[in-house]
Formats: C-alpha cells, structure tokens, sequence
C-alpha cells in the first residue's frame, strides 16, 4: 500500500529503494535522460566498448558536464569522464573570462562542496573527485572568479536549500532557518565569532540526521567555504565588531 509520504510527494525513508519497490510498489527504473540516451550505444556497440572510454573501472564512459559561471565559453559539455578539471574549464569551456585567475568551483551542483584551484589536476571521475573531498553529482560545474565573495556565495546556496526543504524532518527543516538566519546576519555585517561556532553546530545536526540525502547536501555549502575561505568569515565579523565598538564608545574619546 502507497504510504502516506508517498501519496504528498514527499521523501521517505530507504530501504526499500526503487529497484524493488518504487512506482505501485513495483520494481521501477530511476534514471536520468543522460543515462537512459547512452543505452542504445551500449546494446548497438557493446558494454566493453563503452567501458573502454573514460577511467575504469568504476567511471567509465562519457559525461555531460554543465559548465557556469566566470568562465568565457558556459555551456553543456560531453567528455571522456577522467579529464581534468583544468582541462574541462581552460580548454572546453574556454579559460576564465577575464585576467581574474580562478577562485573557486563547485565540481557538481549545489550539492557539491567546493574546490579550490589546487583541485584543478583532479580526475572528473566519482573516486578522485570523491578523494578531493566532494563529488561529481550532478555534473553541473559552477566556476568563480578571483574577488568573489565566498560567504555570500554560501549565503545564496543555503538560501536555496532552505527554500527547497520539504520540512518533513526537523533538523533539516529547522536548522537550515538557522543557518539562513545566521548567514545574512554574518553577511550583514551583524555577526560575531561564536556565529562561526552555532554554523559548525548546525551542520553537524543536519548531516546524516535527516529523512533523505538533501540535509546532508544542504550544509556542503556553508561546511566547504568555511574550510576553504574561514578568513572571508572572520573578516566580515571582525568588521561587524568594529563597528559596534565605535558606536558603543562616547563621543568625547574618538580620535
Ligand atoms: S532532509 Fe529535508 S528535504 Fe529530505 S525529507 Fe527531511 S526535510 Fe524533507
């Protein structure tokens, strides 16, 4: 019998997964289009064939990765997985679109934590990828420039992830409010040190707390900037309490 969470949409707790009780409670195929389009090659051509391309033995064949952001040419690109990062943005996706070097990319979707351009040499294939210490999810690979702002960038994120929360489970629902709330504050100029501290602590209450995979990917944003770019945190805090000592000190003594 359909579940109550099945009949709203919402998710539900795995196993049992699709392959044995997906859509009227039957065995159901879940794939993307990108999959499903490379099956005709696969039976016309054969499964050696396919898996002579790419990085076996576990990533093989070809992917389209979808590429944003600073770069000059953004676009869908379809390449042997096991190409590099460098050679996806500099050669097919054209380089960076203008003389700002890279900062940042997210190697596959909001999901994703982000890299730096020392990940540039990293394979596009799920264990090296995974072995940086994010993942190829998606395929969606969002580039940024030198000047970006890094806590914004994972303001924007979370913003996302809280939109799209389903609310079924408490510590994705609640906490990425908080961590929304505590974002704009930081961002706003309003925040304190121990901010920093509350964002560690949501985190670690969402991730692997929650009904589905959304709650973990909800904090990559937040958890990966602030493994990466801290400073741009600390700085935009230690502005926020330099203002308010110059408004807390009496007129008289401001030099
Ligand atoms: S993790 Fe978030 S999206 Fe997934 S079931 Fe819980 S509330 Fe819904």
């Amino acid at each position: 019998m359909e579940s109550l969470e099945g009949k709203r949409g919402l998710p539900r707790i795995k196993p049992p997964f699709p392959a044995t009780h997906g859509l009227y409670n039957k065995p159901t195929v879940v794939n993307n289009i990108e999959t499903l389009a490379n099956l005709p090659y696969i039976v016309g051509r054969g499964p050696e064939w396919f898996a002579s391309i790419g990085s076996p033995p576990k990533s093989t064949g070809t992917r389209v990765f979808c590429v944003s952001g600073h770069v000059k040419q953004p676009g869908n690109y379809e390449v042997p997985m096991g190409v590099t990062f460098r050679e996806l943005i500099y050669e097919h996706a054209g380089g960076m679109r203008s003389d700002k070097p890279l900062k940042a990319f997210i190697p596959g979707g909001a999901s994703a934590p982000f890299l730096t351009p020392s990940h540039l040499d990293v394979k596009l294939d799920f264990e090296s990828v995974a072995a940086a210490g994010s993942m190829l999810g998606s395929g969606g690979v969002t580039v940024m420039e030198e000047g970006t702002d890094m806590v914004w960038a994972a303001l924007r994120l979370m913003e996302f992830f809280y939109h799209e929360s389903c609310g079924k489970c408490s510590p994705c629902r609640e906490g990425s409010s908080w961590l929304v709330q505590t974002m704009r504050r930081i961002v706003a100029k309003r925040g304190q040190m121990q901010d920093l501290e509350t964002l560690v602590d949501l985190c670690k209450n969402i991730e692997g707390r929650t009904v589905c995979a959304f709650g973990d990917a909800s904090v990559a944003p937040i958890m990966s900037t602030l493994k990466h770019w801290r400073p741009e945190y600390v700085t935009l805090i230690q502005e926020a309490e330099s203002a308010n000592l110059i408004k807390l000190e009496p007129a008289g003594v401001r030099h």
